[in-house]
């Protein structure tokens, strides 16, 4: 048995909204979002669809903290911090009550790590799959949004964190990496399963990064969005791409997942370009996530990777496609 409509958002997502003054508690038609002055709104939305980008083994709350973390991901790539979020979501009509809890419980979960609050939506009955959309809003000064289009040539191309771990994950979620040691095989699934958005990285880099994307489709993918939108192209040297301690051991034994670092979906790192100097003079005194410099812009409009000879990789230039 469950709650009806009225009771659930006030019981379940009311809460979720408390303390964030232009949702007036979700109780108007809208909800308001003033912006800072000098200010604008930066917007993202995604949406996730039971059995295609959750393989149903998930439980509710790390289901609902990833499908926020997804959207913080754009937000920080665009060198914003993340305010508020709008919540659709087609439920199935036997979908129990404790199920819901869990769901909104890992909604507050994030809501408090990352600062963001609840600000409207809807929810529908559905006898298909869970479907669940998010709606993030952020803010950054006006005229500093990151965009894919501003990468020059020289400049240096880096990445944060490390690649290669989300698509290792789901491996070994699924159970695909029976052979590796138990504690690299949940960190490596603890890692697809629980994204970290940059979002203290992103904001920093507006003003300093020329263009900046997330690492949701693989490093080649998404720096080839950069090239494209930005007419340049990009050397990248295989040997920098930075990998956890988790992945090293993997590719050590099954050298032919290494090429997954460069190609691989589901990291949610951020990859952007950057004059050298600027750079580092953001790093001299920043104790975040680490950053890695993987190679250069070029004039000419090839992506490409080189090995430690200066050899060029292959690698299919699609990058991961979600199913
Ligand atoms: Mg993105």
């Amino acid at each position: 048995m469950s709650k009806g409509e009225f009771e659930r958002i006030a019981d379940y997502f009311a809460p979720l909204a408390a303390k964030f003054g232009g949702a007036y508690g979700l109780t108007d038609d809208a909800a308001t979002i003033a912006p800072g002055t000098g200010r604008t709104l930066v917007v993202t939305t995604d949406t996730i669809v039971e059995s295609v980008h959750f393989i149903g083994d998930e439980t509710a709350d790390l289901i609902a903290r990833k499908l926020l973390r997804v959207s913080l991901s754009d937000v920080a790539a665009m060198g914003a911090v993340p305010r508020a979020y709008l919540l659709n979501i087609a439920l199935r009509r036997e979908l129990s009550d404790t199920w819901l809890e869990r769901f909104v419980a890992g909604l507050r979960q994030d809501q408090e790590e990352y600062n963001i609050h609840l600000i409207g939506g809807d929810s529908v009955s559905t006898s298909g799959p869970i479907v669940l959309t998010a709606t993030m809003f952020g803010e950054v000064e006006e005229g500093r949004a990151l965009r894919r289009s501003g990468a020059g040539p020289g400049d240096g191309v880096f990445v944060s964190g490390t690649l290669g771990d989300g698509v290792l994950g789901l491996r070994a979620a699924k159970g695909d990496l029976s052979e590796a040691k138990q504690d690299t095989v949940a960190a490596l699934a603890d890692r697809y399963r629980l994204p970290r958005p940059r979002t203290a990285l992103g904001p920093s880099l507006a003003g300093i990064a020329t263009a900046a994307a997330d690492v949701s489709d693989g490093l080649i993918a998404d720096l080839g969005h950069i090239a494209d939108a930005s007419a340049v192209g990009a050397r990248i040297e295989f040997e920098r791409l930075p990998l956890s301690d988790e992945a090293r051991q993997i590719v050590m034994d099954r050298s032919e997942l290494l090429a997954m670092a460069a190609t691989g979906g589901d990291d949610y790192e951020l990859v952007f370009t950057a004059p050298e100097e600027k750079i580092a003079t953001l790093l001299e005194n920043w104790s975040g996530v680490s950053v890695t410099r993987i190679g250069t812009i070029t004039a000419d409009s090839s992506v490409r990777a080189v090995d430690a000879h200066g050899e060029t990789l292959l690698f299919p230039r699609i990058g991961f496609r979600h199913a």
